[in-house]
């Protein structure tokens, strides 16, 4: 779970990039980093926090260059910690190089084993060092060439920026399992995660960086390299339902767009009877709106979300710690009471936030609360790239339907079936990962104590 951000070109690159990870800051919000590479300087300035927090006009000002790159984390591989942020920056025998990865390479631990059984000293504990290690042991002279190298080996999903004295080059991975896409602001170059980012600096938007696609920009033209045997798509279908912004536009469709799809299909074959549909917001918005299209049961916003909760909200004493969900979201009293409530959610994990939600809902006098889900049950981790939680604690993973109803305390619960889930993705033209909620990991991931952790069901509800 990261953002990534790069333009090459611009006499304002630093600001520019500043400007793409606000777009991104939904990807990541443990750290924030902007760097700046060319022919004779090279800055760079990270740190733990929000964009916002990190960035001054000072700090800004001192990243002098006409080429950058930028980087949100939230961390899926190597702890959250100030030596884990990116980009990362060194200096090698061909010169400077920075990297901002989105992505998780699922064999870096055994590379990373070589690679210091043979000398190698790592200043971090991410995934994407195993990159410029590599890199920089190529034998190949050029760049890009070198990069091609060093994935080569690499097994796992990557969207990728790398910035040299001379170039920047992008790279998606051949299932094109993260976002990444192309655009152009006047005479320079922009890449993005994802495409919101061009809008907030008014870039226009070119394409999607390919699966597979090695995305060379300098001064002299555009060059597309493809040197890796090519595979089928698994393009992220979690990207769709939770994580990417509802503005952007990846894998051939706006998000926005197919959230409201998710939800008409939820709808489709529901006889429920209800008064009105909320969102949990904000991620049940855009399929709360397709199910209440399509039921015809009309939309409310009967649930209200507090947008200042940072991720540093000190818990208070234990016996008023309850007031935690109330902090990001309250139910407007005079709606909810005496009625019939659909409440709509992107996935349940824990189902700790939603049955604190529906507890509220009662609390204001909801007569009815029938849940749903616009994805199928989330069972199984994810090992490319989203921070899901082991299997011990999604709840899926080891209880029924009605047992988690029964442990929410609503009326209903329904989920979204995985072939609904298909449909509304338009499945015949694209092909996603879904092992979230199939188990179908079609890349193979080794065994550690981690991953491990997925045959030891044993979850206790509370
Ligand atoms: P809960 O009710 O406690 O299971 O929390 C469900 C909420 O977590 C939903 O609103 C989701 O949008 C959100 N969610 C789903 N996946 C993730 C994730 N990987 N990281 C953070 N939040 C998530």
């Amino acid at each position: 779970m990261c953002g990534i951000f790069g333009i090459y070109n611009h006499k304002d690159a630093a600001n520019i990039t500043y400007l793409g990870l606000y777009a991104l800051q939904h990807r990541g919000q443990e750290s924030a980093g902007i760097a700046c590479i060319d022919k004779n300087n090279y800055h760079y300035h990270k740190q733990m926090g929000l964009v916002s927090d990190v960035f001054t006009l000072d700090v800004i000002k001192n990243l002098k260059g006409t080429n950058a790159i930028g980087h949100v984390r939230y961390s899926t591989t190597g702890s959250s910690d100030l030596k884990n942020s990116q980009p990362i920056v060194v200096e090698y025998q061909k010169g400077h190089l920075a990297i901002a990865h989105n992505g998780n390479l699922i064999n870096a631990y055994k590379v990373r084993d070589e690679l210091r059984s043979s000398g190698s000293i790592f200043q971090t504990t991410t995934d994407t060092e195993v990159i410029v290690h590599l890199m920089a042991r190529s034998k190949e002279t050029v760049t890009a060439e070198r990069l091609i190298s060093a994935l080569s080996p690499l097994v796992g999903s990557y969207s990728l920026l790398v910035l040299t004295q001379n170039e920047l080059i992008a790279a998606r991975d051949p299932y094109g399992i993260r976002p990444l896409c192309l655009g152009r602001l006047k005479d320079s170059y922009v890449i993005s995660s994802e495409s919101c980012a061009f809008d907030l600096i008014e870039a226009e938007f070119l394409r999607e960086i390919e699966p597979g696609e090695i995305l060379i920009i300098n001064k002299k033209n555009l060059q597309s390299l493809f040197p890796f045997k090519k595979v089928p798509y698994r393009h992220c279908i979690f990207e769709f339902i939770y994580f990417a912004r509802p503005d952007s536009f990846m894998f051939g469709n706006t998000v926005y767009n197919v959230r409201k799809a998710l939800g008409r299909e939820l709808a489709k074959e529901d006889t429920v009877e209800a008064d009105m549909v909320i969102p949990i917001p904000d991620s049940g918005i855009g399929a709360a709106i397709g199910y209440s299209q399509t039921s015809g049961i009309p939309f409310e916003l009967g649930l209200i979300r507090n947008h200042y909760v940072g991720r540093t909200f000190i818990e208070p004493e234990p016996s008023i710690r309850h007031f935690g969900v109330r902090l990001k979201h309250n139910a407007i009293h005079d709606l909810v009471k005496g009625k019939r409530l659909i409440v709509v959610d992107d996935s349940i994990v824990r189902a700790t936030t939603s049955r604190k939600i529906i507890s509220m809902l009662r609390f204001y006098g909801a007569k009815e609360i029938h849940f749903r889900v616009s994805s199928p049950p989330t069972r199984y981790p994810c090992f490319y790239g989203i921070d899901t939680p082991t299997r011990k604690q999604l709840i899926a993973a080891s209880h029924t339907v009605d047992e988690i109803k029964a442990y929410m305390q609503c009326d209903s619960l329904k989920y979204l079936s995985i072939e609904e889930m298909r449909r509304a993705v338009n499945e015949d033209h694209y092909t996603f990962c879904d092992a979230c909620f199939t188990g179908d990991y079609f890349m193979p991931f080794p065994v550690d104590m981690e991953q491990m952790e997925l045959f030891s069901v044993d979850h206790k509800l509370e």
